[in-house]
């Protein structure tokens, strides 16, 4: 079995970023990819338009050209595809890592995938925070109209449909549903409809503008949700913040309420899992990113830089010291 000097799990933009450096650091590196390059961007709405501004998302700067402002969905995907395969980064897809184990032997570890085992010495896990979309745990929500996730709009264009959520995802996907022509209700608790404090979740100013303007024109309505009580065929029933209860038409209902990151490899691994502000994140050094494994090291949206920028900005901090700590490593065993 080949021995890596680093295995990156997760091709995102904390994986890619990786990768980038371990080529330039002269690293064997291999990624591993359970999904598509860039699965989580594959996977935001259609034509959605991103948040960040072009240097934030870019790899290079200058490389990132969007036909307006903010680059879409499909723009970014395939600057960072595109990224990916003209610097032939090493990233293996469609293959998901399922276990990390010491390899006291070769001091490092092994990682299985159903595929194949790996040795390296040293592992830099960035699957993310979207392993496990938030549910609201009430009747009905396994229904085959109940979704946790919105791609696009068109199927409801005409028919009613109900978002349930209250941050950003929530809002745009009301957004676009009503823009549509889908007649669109969005439940949201009160705190956060009222909430207009960016550093707190607040709906992002740019979609809370056309919003308004969709409420004005009657075509999306606001409900001020205190809880959902049931999804069944064809509605959605549920208690306004007054204490009514309310049923709603519904041909499709969207919970759209955050997610969790699936940390269970790592745990098993041994490393520390510690409750932060919005989900559980792996206990790291702020510096370096090791966790309390000594080889294990973590980057992206399931650590405290969250976001593309800092997705892709940790790894050019830790991967050129992990290198370096390898190169003293294989200097003192020659
Ligand atoms: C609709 C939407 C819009 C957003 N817009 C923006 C924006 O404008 N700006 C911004 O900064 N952020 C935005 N975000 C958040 C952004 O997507 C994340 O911050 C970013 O993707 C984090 O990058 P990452 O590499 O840490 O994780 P991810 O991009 O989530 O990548 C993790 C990768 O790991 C893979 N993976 C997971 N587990 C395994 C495993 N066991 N084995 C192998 N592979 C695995 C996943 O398939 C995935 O490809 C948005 C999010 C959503 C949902």
């Amino acid at each position: 079995m080949e021995q890596l000097d680093l295995l990156i799990i997760g091709a995102g933009p904390a994986g890619i970023s990786a990768a980038d450096c371990a080529k330039q650091a002269g690293l064997n590196y291999l990624v591993l990819e359970r999904g598509l390059i860039g699965d989580t961007i594959y996977h935001y709405p259609v034509g959605c338009p991103v948040f960040s501004t072009v240097d934030e998302l870019e790899l290079r700067e200058g490389a990132l050209h969007p036909a307006r402002e903010k680059p879409t969905r499909e723009e970014l995907l395939s600057y960072y595809v595109r990224f990916c395969l003209d610097n032939d980064l090493k990233i293996n897809t469609g293959e998901e890592a399922t276990q990390i184990d010491r390899d006291d032997a070769h001091d490092g570890f092994r990682v299985r995938t159903p595929r194949a085992k790996y040795r390296a010495a040293a592992i830099l896990v960035c699957t993310g925070a979207m392993a496990h979309p938030r549910r609201l745990n009430v009747k009905g929500e396994d229904l085959p109209h109940v979704h946790h996730l919105f791609v696009e709009a068109y199927p409801y264009v005409r028919h009613p449909v109900v978002v349930v959520g209250g941050g950003n995802s929530a809002a745009e996907a009301a957004l676009f549903l009503a823009e549509e022509g889908a007649r669109t209700t969005l439940a949201i608790l009160r705190s956060d409809w009222e909430n207009r404090d960016p550093k707190k979740g607040a709906i992002k100013a740019w979609v809370r503008a056309p919003l308004e303007k969709q409420i004005e024109r009657g075509t999306l309505h606001i409900v001020l949700l205190n809880h959902v009580e049931e999804f069944g065929e064809g509605f959605v029933r549920l208690i306004t913040d007054d204490g009514e209860q309310m049923r709603l038409e519904a041909v499709a209902a969207f919970v759209l309420i955050g997610s969790d990151p699936d940390l269970t490899m790592l745990e098993r691994a041994g490393v520390n899992i510690l409750p932060a502000e919005t989900f559980l994140i792996p206990e790291y050094d702020s510096q370096t990113f090791e966790t309390n494994i000594p080889g294990i090291y973590v980057a992206g949206h399931f650590t405290r830089a969250r976001h593309i920028k800092e997705a892709i900005a940790v790894p050019r901090r830790i991967v050129p010291r992990i290198a370096a700590r390898r190169t003293q490593v294989v200097t003192q065993a020659a």
